[in-house]
């Protein structure tokens, strides 16, 4: 082949290969200066206000470069904060592109020390808290705060106080059950960190994945959660087998949740996973196994 046609194929590929990617980034207003950040299966939300702007989880660079971007070309104000949900690399890759002297990089402690001690490909924290932190901007305020283990390392929730609107990744998901078996969660940890937040006074629920929520939804979704761990904890304390469970259990309430008849029974896996490991319950001698 001529060496000019293999150039055409090349930018044409380039082309659609930058298409396709660029397709998949989109920004949504939200409200007073909210916006939310979507890439694929991955959200977050980011805040302008004339003093700078307030940015959470970049995601990975790809991401990262095309939001960068489009916070210079629409706002034009400078990146004061970058705030990690937790410590997982599929939220908070990407870090680098927004590495300057006068942005601030804020995590959990927790979060923070895993970033720290596996060496993570992004930027460390500069500035990390342990129960709660208020950062102001402009006339805005965040709040964040730790609830205890609930997913991975150092999981915190936003709280963007005016517009009563709150953040979480990954231990609070509307609109689809949540992840398959599980992974990586504290069950328990993800109840009573959602109760927890239901204390605030917000009214939008944006999460890392799936949709955007009310209050309603968040307190649904609770329901959810205690109904799945209350239901596979008595049938194992009655010793039925993780099969059977699967077959009994009754969360049909829930069936209009996306992926629910594929990921119920992985669901029901996870918490019995949780009950015969963290709970030891596979060792209990005063509860008789299938
Ligand atoms: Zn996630």
């Amino acid at each position: 082949m001529q060496p000019t046609i293999l150039k055409r194929i090349f930018l044409v590929l380039s082309f659609l290969t930058f298409s396709l990617q660029a397709f998949s980034y989109q920004i949504e207003t939200l409200d007073d200066g909210l916006y939310r950040f979507i890439d694929d299966r991955h959200r977050s939300i980011f805040m302008i206000t004339k003093q700078g702007a307030l940015v959470t989880d970049p995601m990975n660079t790809a991401a990262a470069t095309w939001l960068k971007g489009q916070i210079k070309e629409r706002f034009n104000v400078p990146i004061k904060y970058v705030i990690y949900s937790h410590n997982h690399s599929d939220h908070i890759y990407g870090g680098e592109i927004f590495d300057d002297p006068q942005t601030v990089f804020v995590a959990h402690e927790l979060a923070a020390q895993d970033i720290y001690n596996t060496k993570a490909n992004t930027v460390a924290p500069d500035v990390t808290f342990k129960n709660e932190m208020l950062l102001r901007l402009g006339s805005k305020t965040v709040r964040l705060a730790y609830h205890g283990p609930n997913d991975g390392r150092g999981s915190i929730s936003m709280f963007f106080e005016q517009q009563k609107l709150l953040y979480v990744v990954d231990w609070i998901v509307v609109g689809r059950m949540p992840w398959q078996k599980l992974w990586s969660y504290d069950i328990q940890g993800m109840i009573n960190s959602t109760e927890d937040v239901l204390g605030y006074d917000f009214t939008t629920f944006v999460g890392g994945h799936a949709n955007i929520g009310s209050r309603q939804d968040v307190a649904r979704y609770l329901r959810y959660l205690q109904g799945l761990y209350s239901q596979v904890t008595a049938a194992v304390l009655d010793g039925k087998s993780l099969e059977l469970i699967q077959k009994t259990v009754d969360l049909s309430e829930f069936s209009d949740l996306d992926n629910y008849e594929k990921w119920l029974p992985l669901n029901v896996e996870g918490v019995y996973e949780r009950l015969m490991e963290e709970s030891g319950i596979g060792w209990r001698p005063d509860i008789v196994r299938p």
